[in-house]
């Protein structure tokens, strides 16, 4: 068992013991925020064939070279309507968006730069072959345009359907079970005793495995006992991995450390990290379990940094069309930043954009128990061990979504 890890060194321990990574197939109507399992491969050009990309008429466009050419409409192309005819010298075709270019036709004139006269049609304005969209100009038949491991948005599951794909070969959402444990904890919304506080972790957790594109399994706190820890954690242990939250630090009553120690298999205790020293990682059962710390910014800052990175890694995630709960900016300091003695050190900043460039400040004070930290700023300060953040600095950060 390691102890007082870097980050790097955590997010490496703890793929020793990944996340197992299955698959299925579903169907396009239930894809929204899965994640795709295997490169998607067009099974179509897009487009399939030359079409217009406005209203108008399909001409030559060397009859069009004049102002005022008069030319005669040989039919209609419509979107999904029968093949249109071909058209010669001096001849053109109504053409609507999206319908295939008829034979004999090289340029489109918009229908606002016509007028119809009976069987002709005069053309006022430029004949362009650049309002013709060209057979795969977007796409071609066999080309893979969605990596393995996107996120599938609106806009990834319309490429999809475009390419032909009614069914998605996507990543089976491992579930991952979320335990607060603490004998202060209640729910939300219930009568608080002396000494109580709301339970607010868990909820906080399954929101972020959700958006890691797993299924959260809560589960009611626990008791800080060992019996009711025990239980617990065997009841969960069918599940892909466990979450704690609470009990690992040095305190007597820290019992998951504790279980963990004696019962379970712990690869690593500590990080040097600030906020969020005390996690731990290791196996229950043989399910991978990260114990994460109770204070509430602790807890979410732990998973943005390391138990995100772990699912990610795990499950094969695109860096760039995955899944992700931040992303990686340079940021100019607005005010100092203290670092910490030792360890990477995760201040909250707020994030914003100006004149090109990203300035950072810091607002409410930094409590590892102020969860409202975490909501009036929108991203962390990745400063190394023993580096303070000066005014004026540009520093690393993560930028949460
Ligand atoms: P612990 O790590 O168990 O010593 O908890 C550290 C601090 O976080 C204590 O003040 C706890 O009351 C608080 N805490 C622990 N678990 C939760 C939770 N699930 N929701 C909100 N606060 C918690
Ligand atoms: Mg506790």
């Amino acid at each position: 068992m390691e102890t007082g890890v870097s980050l790097g060194e955590a997010i490496q321990i703890s793929l020793t013991e990944p996340l197992s990574r299955r698959t299925e197939r579903v169907s396009i109507e239930e894809a929204r925020g899965r994640v795709t399992a295997v490169p998607l491969i067009s099974k179509v050009d897009d487009p399939g064939f030359d079409n217009s990309a406005m209203d108008g008429f399909a001409v030559r466009e060397s009859d069009c070279e004049k102002d005022g050419a008069r030319l005669e409409i040989v039919g209609t192309s419509q979107a999904g309507g029968a093949s249109p005819p071909e058209i010669g010298v001096g001849q053109a075709c109504r053409i609507m968006t999206g319908a295939a270019l008829p034979s004999g036709a090289d340029a489109i004139v918009m229908v606002e730069d016509t007028e119809t006269d009976g069987e002709y049609v005069v053309i006022n304005g430029p004949a362009r072959a650049g309002f013709i969209r060209r057979k795969a100009e977007n796409l071609s038949l066999g080309q893979e345009a969605l990596p393995s491991g996107s996120l599938l948005s609106s806009a990834s599951i319309a490429l999809a359907g475009t390419m032909g794909h009614g069914e998605i070969e996507v990543i089976t959402r491992p579930r991952i079970a979320i335990l607060s444990t603490g004998d202060e904890l209640i729910q939300p919304g219930q009568e608080l005793s002396h000494g109580q506080i709301y339970e607010s972790n868990s909820h906080a957790l399954a929101s972020l495995v959700e958006s890691m594109g797993c299924e959260a399994v809560r589960h009611e706190s626990a008791n800080d006992t060992l019996g009711e820890l025990r239980e617990t954690l065997d009841s969960l242990s069918y599940c892909d991995a466990i979450l704690t939250s609470g009990g690992v630090s040095m305190g007597e009553w820290d019992l998951v450390r504790k279980i963990m120690e004696e019962e379970g298999k712990l690869s690593f205790w500590r990080m040097r990290l600030r906020p969020g020293g005390p996690p731990l990682f290791g196996t229950w059962n043989g399910t991978p379990l990260f114990g994460l710390p109770g204070n509430p910014v602790s807890s979410l800052v732990v998973f943005h940094v390391l138990v995100a990175s772990w699912i990610s890694k795990s499950l094969g995630y695109h860096h760039e069309t995955g899944p992700s709960l931040s992303q990686r900016v340079s940021v100019r300091l607005e005010s100092d930043v203290s670092g910490a003695p030792g360890k990477l050190c995760l201040r909250r900043i707020r994030i914003r954009s100006e004149k090109g460039e990203l300035l950072a400040t810091t607002h409410t004070h930094q409590g590892s128990g102020n969860i409202h930290s975490m909501v009036a700023h929108n991203g962390l300060t990745l400063l190394p061990p023993d580096t303070d953040g000066k005014a004026g600095e540009i520093i690393d950060a993560l930028w949460l979504r």
